[in-house]
C-alpha cells in the first residue's frame, strides 16, 4: 500500500474515492516534454529559494528511514537552524516541507511555490501548507509559524535572490482551517486504504474530477453530461443523482431546466444533427473583407527568460498571418518567429503593423491575441495608436461558434483543434511534429535556454512554423465551413 501524500490527502479531501483512485490507481505521470519542463520549472524554484538560506541544509532522499533518520539529526543539532526538505511520517502519512526554519520555540514551516504572489491567496495554496503543517505536527514538530514563498511579480532578471520571492505569513489562515483537516485524518487514511474504490456519491468535486472519464460517471459513456460547456457545479450533481450520465437520457423536467443554449446541445446530440442557430450567417457576414485570420504563439516562464520581463509574463514570439479576399480564398500569408536568444517584443509588433494593413477584419479565435497586442501598446507608447487600431478591427469567431453552432463531434469542447475536424474532417492536427499551444511554447523557451544544438533548432523552427501557419488555415476552413453550414 503506497503512503498518504499531500495529494491524496488533498484529493480524498474533496471525494474519498477521489482520494482512492490517487493512492492505488494514480494518474500515469505526463513524460512528454512540455509537462517534463513544467516540473523542472517547478524544482528549479525550489532551488531558487535556497539561496535565501545560505547556511541551510538539505536533506536527500534516501530512502524514507534513512531521511527520517537525517531529519532528526538535523533537528537535534542546535547549530542547524534552516532544513530544506525535512521530512517526517507517521501512521502512513509522509510529508516534506521545502522550508524548516528555527522559529521562537519551535519551527516555521515555509512552502515555496513557483506562482506568483497575489494580494489574495488562492486557497489550494493553503490548503497545500495546512497539509504539511498538520503532518509535521502529527509527527510531533512543534509548529509555530507558517508560510508561503511566492514569485515577486516586481522580479526581474539581474536581481538579488532575495528579490525573486515574497513570503507571506499564513500561520493564522493555516490555524483556522487545521482543526477540520485534522478531522479528517483517520477517515481519509482508512477511506483510501480498502481493497476497492469507495462508491461513487455525486458531489460538486465531480466537476473538475481526473477520475470522471476513466474511472467514474463517465466511464463507457458517449455524450457525458459533464462536459455541457460551463455547467453549473449543482446542476451536474442535480443528473448524476438522477442517474442520468449521458446527454441522450436528458429529458423531461431535467431538459426544461437547462438553459436555451444546453437544451439546444442536447437537442443536437440526441438527433445527432448539428445545431445551425438561425443567426449564424448574420454574425459571420459582418467580417469585412481582405480578411487577416492571425494566431499569436508566446512563451511564459516562472523566471523569466529575458531582462525587463516580469515572470509568467506572457511574451509573444510568433504570429501566423492568412490573408483572404472571400471565405476560403487566401491570397497571402504572412508569418514571423523570434530569434529566442533575444526578447524580440518590438520587433513583433512593428512586423505585425506592418503585415495587418490598413482595412479589413482581423480574425481570431479568442481573446487572447486582443489582450497580447493590449500588453505591447502598453509597453511601446510610440506604437501603441498602430496597435489599438488594429485591435478594432479584431473579430473572434469562438464566440460566435460557442453561441450560434454546435456538433455532436464537439464533446463540449469548443477549441479549434476539436471544431476543425469535426467541420472540415480533411484537416487535423495529429500529423504534426508539434500540435499544441504548450509544446511550441516550451520548445521555444528550451531553445532560449540554449538546450537544443543549431540542426535540431533549425527543425524546431520549422515546426514553429507549420504548426503556428496551421492554427490560421484551420481558421480559414472553419470560416468556410461555417458559410456553407448555414
Ligand atoms: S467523479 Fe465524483 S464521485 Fe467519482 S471519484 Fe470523481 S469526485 Fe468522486
Amino acid at each position: 500500500m503506497s503512503a498518504m501524500t499531500k495529494h491524496v490527502y488533498l484529493e480524498a479531501r474533496k471525494c474519498l474515492r477521489r482520494g482512492w483512485f490517487a493512492r492505488n490507481a494514480p494518474e500515469a505521470i505526463a513524460t512528454d516534454e512540455a509537462s517534463q519542463f513544467h516540473a523542472d520549472e517547478g524544482v528549479e524554484v525550489g532551488l531558487q529559494a535556497r539561496h535565501l538560506y545560505p547556511d541551510g541544509v538539505a536533506v536527500e532522499w534516501i530512502g524514507l528511514p534513512g531521511t527520517l533518520a537525517r531529519t532528526r539529526q538535523l533537528m537535534n543539532d542546535p547549530n542547524v537552524n534552516v532544513i530544506f526538505e525535512a521530512t517526517f511520517a507517521t501512521d502512513s502519512y509522509v510529508t516534506r516541507a521545502d522550508l524548516l526554519r528555527r522559529h521562537e520555540l519551535g519551527w516555521k514551516i515555509g512552502e515555496v511555490k513557483s506562482s506568483v504572489a497575489k494580494p489574495e491567496v488562492e486557497d489550494d495554496l493553503l490548503d497545500d501548507l495546512c497539509y504539511t503543517v498538520m503532518a509535521a505536527s502529527r509527527c510531533g514538530v512543534n509548529v509555530t509559524g507558517a508560510s508561503l514563498l511566492q514569485i515577486n511579480p516586481a522580479y526581474r532578471l539581474g536581481m538579488p535572490a532575495e528579490a525573486l520571492f515574497r513570503e507571506a505569513d499564513q500561520t493564522e489562515a493555516v490555524n483556522e482551517r487545521l482543526a477540520e483537516f485534522s478531522a479528517l485524518w483517520a477517515a481519509a487514511r482508512d477511506g483510501t486504504d480498502s481493497p476497492g474504490p469507495p462508491e461513487a456519491t455525486p458531489c460538486t468535486a465531480c466537476s473538475d474530477c481526473p477520475y470522471y472519464d476513466d474511472q467514474c460517471f463517465g466511464r463507457d459513456v458517449d455524450y457525458s453530461v459533464r462536459n455541457l460547456p460551463r455547467l453549473q457545479r449543482p446542476r451536474l450533481v442535480g443528473l448524476l443523482d438522477a442517474g442520468i450520465l449521458d446527454k441522450r437520457n436528458v429529458a423531461g423536467e431535467f431538459l426544461a431546466s437547462l438553459n436555451e443554449r444546453h437544451q439546444g446541445i442536447v437537442q443536437c446530440v440526441k438527433s445527432g444533427m448539428p445545431y445551425v442557430s438561425p443567426k449564424l450567417r448574420a454574425e459571420l457576414e459582418a467580417v469585412r473583407w481582405p480578411a487577416y485570420y492571425l494566431d499569436f504563439e508566446t512563451v511564459k516562464t516562472s523566471l523569466p527568460l529575458y531582462p525587463g520581463v516580469a515572470p509568467h509574463a506572457q511574451v509573444p514570439t510568433q504570429f501566423s498571418v492568412h490573408r483572404c479576399s472571400a471565405p476560403g480564398v487566401v491570397d497571402g500569408h504572412a508569418e514571423y518567429l523570434a530569434d529566442p536568444a533575444c526578447d524580440c517584443r518590438r520587433h513583433f509588433a512593428e512586423r505585425l503593423i506592418t503585415e495587418l494593413g490598413a482595412a479589413g477584419s482581423i480574425i481570431v479565435y479568442s481573446g487572447f491575441e486582443r489582450r497580447i497586442i493590449g500588453e505591447l501598446a502598453a509597453n511601446f507608447p510610440d506604437l501603441a495608436d498602430a496597435l489599438r487600431a488594429i485591435q478594432t478591427r479584431l473579430f473572434d469567431l469562438l464566440p460566435i461558434v460557442r453561441e450560434h453552432y454546435y456538433h455532436p463531434a464537439f464533446h463540449g469542447s469548443f477549441s479549434i483543434k476539436t471544431v476543425l475536424p469535426a467541420l472540415v474532417p480533411a484537416m487535423s492536427y495529429s500529423s504534426l511534429a508539434i500540435a499544441d499551444g504548450d509544446t511550441a511554447a516550451v520548445k521555444f523557451a528550451k531553445m532560449a535556454r540554449g538546450c537544443y544544438g543549431p540542426e535540431e533548432c533549425a527543425a524546431i523552427r520549422r515546426n514553429l512554423l507549420t504548426y503556428c501557419a496551421q492554427d490560421t488555415m484551420a481558421m480559414v476552413e472553419v470560416h468556410r465551413a461555417l458559410f456553407q453550414e448555414c
